[in-house]
Parts: structure tokens; sequence; C-alpha cells
């Protein structure tokens, strides 16, 4: 049938419709202004039971001022009600930049030929990941070009082990999120045991003509082999998966919507809605000018979108990296930005000190060390926390989101964040961060609701003093 959509589908065409998303861009904009309308929507954020794609539409298009003020602020009070006041920190890790693919928007597409070439040893990992773990991180996201010989599963998995294996003072990399090419169900059944975290894949524009015309050959170049990832992924056993489309590409209402309908599908198709958003934004980088693309947007955009994916998606955490300058991460971690990275190198190799940085993917707007962004946090009011603990203790895919949705997870988020933060400050802090760490924990341990969740976090706060690490709850 032409323009069929469904949801339920697990055909791109069907599950993200262009019809309907055109549909949708037509109902928003006549509705911009449609109090009335607005008002219901908001009433229906405010229960944090999530929008249709049409409903956040009509949120993002909103034309009256004092409507778009208490879009923010709905945002402000679900991020505080659903996550608290905790910010989860990672980093990426560039495995390799070798890439068959051409996406016209990066500059590791095949026929660069400025940038240098990098695969890391697993030698190399082990310096890169000790680096990483001299700086406090417990979190990393894989990522590496798409390279059937340079850069095959195996050499992914193998990584993914090392990884895992490596124990440096009181360092472990708990948690490792894989972002690589689309690949096959059996694929991301050996990620599965290989025991990553979230799969991570950005459609990077929804919209198949822009699509195809940024992505002119190569195997990304096929769009519904790409949009159908997630599946795919999840036929595999991967039930977190984190979605993103990378802003500036396309027309940013077009992705915005593409982007909820593909959260719809996976809540539709598995009974599991997307573990992560990203939403990175065009950067400059070598051979890649972001003037030359249509969709850019600006900060006030940008934030209006943050929170209107907040809204829509209560249950999903939005990440943010380093592409933003710490004005605009400070803006939008008020609006529902729940992850940001920290002291990320965007090139092969960038951590141990060895790699220029002319193999940088993007530049990156926030460049402050993991103690500097520890600090920030928590004089803005945050908790920095590097938990992974749900994976750990296997609350993933539908067993997390029940969680998530019972309104609960921040009575587990905050005494991990605070333990973690702990750990943080015993073993990496700068003196001044230490200090302010310190009084900041003790004030925030007062703050748990519920006794007994706070006297077991003081008591595993005590025996992280002494020397024990990986507490959880
Ligand atoms: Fe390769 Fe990914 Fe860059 Fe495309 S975006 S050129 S697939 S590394
Ligand atoms: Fe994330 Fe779970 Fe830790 Fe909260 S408790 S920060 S949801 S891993």
């Amino acid at each position: 049938m032409l323009h069929k959509y469904d949801p339920r589908s697990q055909k791109a065409g069907e599950f993200i419709s262009h019809k309907e998303i055109m549909d949708t861009l037509d109902y928003a904009w006549a509705n911009r202004s449609n109090t009335r309308l607005i008002d219901e929507i908001l009433a229906k954020g405010r229960e944090c039971k999530g929008l249709t794609h049409r409903e956040a539409a009509v949120l993002l298009d909103c034309a009256i001022p004092e409507k778009n003020h208490e879009i923010f602020r709905l945002a402000e009070e679900i991020k505080e009600k659903i996550y608290g006041n905790r910010v989860v920190l990672f980093a990426p890790l560039y495995l390799s930049n070798y890439c068959v693919n051409g996406c016209l928007y990066c500059p590791y597409h095949a026929v660069n030929k400025h940038i240098p070439r990098k695969k890391l040893s697993q030698d190399e990992i082990r310096q890169e990941v000790t680096a990483l773990q001299d700086m406090g991180h417990k979190r990393l996201a894989l990522e590496a070009g798409e390279h059937p010989v340079m850069n095959p599963i195996e050499y992914v998995l193998e990584s993914i082990q090392t990884i895992y294996g490596i124990r440096h003072k009181n360092g472990a990399i708990r948690r490792v999120n894989v972002n690589i090419a689309a690949t096959t169900v059996e694929n991301y059944r050996k990620l599965k045991e290989a025991g990553i975290g979230t799969y991570v894949l950005f459609q990077e524009t929804y919209n198949r003509e822009d699509y195809e015309r940024l992505h002119p050959w190569g195997p990304k170049s096929d769009y519904a082999y790409h949009t159908e990832a997630m599946d795919r992924a999840m036929q595999g056993g991967i039930d977190d998966v984190g979605l993103g489309v990378l802003f500036g590409l396309s027309l940013y209402r077009y992705d915005f919507v593409g982007l909820l309908m593909h959260a719809e599908h996976l809540e539709a198709a598995y009974g599991v809605g997307p573990h992560t958003i990203s939403v990175p934004r065009l950067c400059k980088a070598d051979d890649i000018d972001p003037r030359k693309f249509k969709g850019g947007i600006d900060d006030e955009t940008f934030a209006k979108v943050v929170a209107c994916i907040r809204v829509a998606v209560p249950y999903t955490g939005i990440i943010v990296s380093t592409r933003e300058s710490p004005e605009v991460r400070e803006r939008v971690l008020r609006l529902g930005v729940s992850q940001i990275s920290a002291a990320s190198k965007t090139s092969v190799g960038g951590y141990a000190g060895e790699a220029a940085e002319d193999t940088s993917q993007f530049e990156r707007h926030d460049t402050r060390s993991v103690d500097e962004i520890v600090r920030w946090l928590m004089e803005l009011g945050y908790i920095p926390s590097f938990c992974t603990a749900c994976y750990r203790e296997g609350r993933t895919g539908e067993v997390f989101m029940g969680i998530a949705k019972s309104g609960n997870i921040h009575l587990r988020c905050q005494p991990n964040a605070l333990m973690t933060l702990k750990e943080y400050l015993m073993d990496y802090a700068s003196p001044v961060t230490k200090e302010v760490g310190e009084a900041f924990v003790r004030e925030e341990v007062g703050k748990i609701p519920v006794e007994r969740l706070r006297e077991i976090t003081l008591r595993y706060l005590g025996r992280i003093e002494s020397g024990e690490r990986d507490l959880r709850v």
C-alpha cells in the first residue's frame, strides 16, 4: 500500500513514513498558536507518560511566548522528577578511523586523503583505557568507522574483551557502550554476548532523500538497512539501544518527528523504547564545513528540541557531547539532558597523548578536564555520576523501563551517583575538587528521601572510605 504508516512494522518505510511526517509538520504548523490544544498537550505531558510525535511536534512549533515558557518549565520539572540531580559522565573511545563510507559530513569518509588513518592495536587500547581510568572514567562509548577488513566484528569484540579486562590501580571500565555501523542480527548477538551496555547508532537524518544524497556510496547508503538496524539489534538480544540524529544535516522539524516515530516504533514492536537519545549538532572538522548543510539550528532552537524530547519521552536518557560549549551544556542540562561526555578526545589514540588532533572526527567546544567538569557540576547543584549499576544488576530493556516508568529510578540513581562520586574524590580528584566534593556528598546524602536508602548509602560511603570499591544499589 502506498504511504502505509505502521509503527509495528519492521520495514523502515512503514514505521518512518514520509507522508506521516509531512502531515504531522502541517498539523503542528497549523496549530502553533492553538492555545487550547497546546494546554491539553501540556496537561498530558505533566502526567509524565510521554506524548505522541504529533503532540510533541505541536509543542516544538508553538509560537506563543508564554506557552513556550511553560514548555521549558515542564521539561525542567520532568527532568527533576525522573532523574533527580544526577548527571552521568562518560567518554568516547575511538578505535579506528578507517571507513569505507562516503558520508559527506564526516572527515573519516573514505576519500578524505588529508586525514591520517589509524587503528588501535590491543596494546594501544590498553594505554588509552589506562589513561581514561586515570581520569576517573568508568563508562565508555566505543566508536569505529565501518571497514570490513580493518574493523571487522572480531576486532570490535576483542577490543571489548580487552577493555573489560584492564584493571589499573582502582580503575575499571564497568560499561562499554558501542557505536558501530549497522550490522547483522548475528553480529548484534555477538555484541550482546560480549557484554555491551547500549548499542548506539545515529540515524543522521530520517529524510530518505537527504539521507541518500548525504551517503552517496558505501554500505551506509542503504537507508532501509541503516534505519532497520535497531530492529536487528533487538532481534539479536540487545535491549538497550540509543537513537540520535545529527542536527544540521536536514530540516530539524522533520528529524525531530522521525526520531520520535522511531522511538514509538521500538515501543510498539518490542515493548521497550530507546534507552537514550543523542542530540549532536553538526560541527566543523577536517574537510567539513557545517555552512554547506541546510539545517543548522541556533542555540535557542536546540534548547527547544531538547525540552520537547524531554516531555515526549520522559524515560529516555538524553545525551549531549563535547560538541556543545559549556554554556549550552549548562542550559540543556536543566532542560532534560541526563548524560554528558567529559574530557573527550575525538581522535584515534587521543587519550594516551600520542595522536595528533588532526584525526579528530569533530571539533570540541568543551575541552575541560574531568576534574573541572566534576567541580562545575557540583557548583551547579548536580551530582556527577560514574554509575553503571543498572546494566550490571541486569536492569536493562523492559525491566529498566518498568522501574523508570514507576517513577522510582532516581531512588537508585541518587545513592549510586554519590557512591561513584565518592570513589572519584578518593582516587582521582584534585585537592580543591576533593574539598568541594566531600562537603557536597555530605549534604546530598541528607537529601535521600528514603531512610533505609540513606542508611545504606552512608554505610557504603564508609566502606568506600576504607578502600572498598564498586558498591551499588
Ligand atoms: Fe564512516 Fe561513520 Fe564517518 Fe560515515 S559517519 S564516514 S560511517 S565514520
Ligand atoms: Fe543510570 Fe541506573 Fe545508575 Fe541511575 S542507577 S544512573 S539509571 S545506571
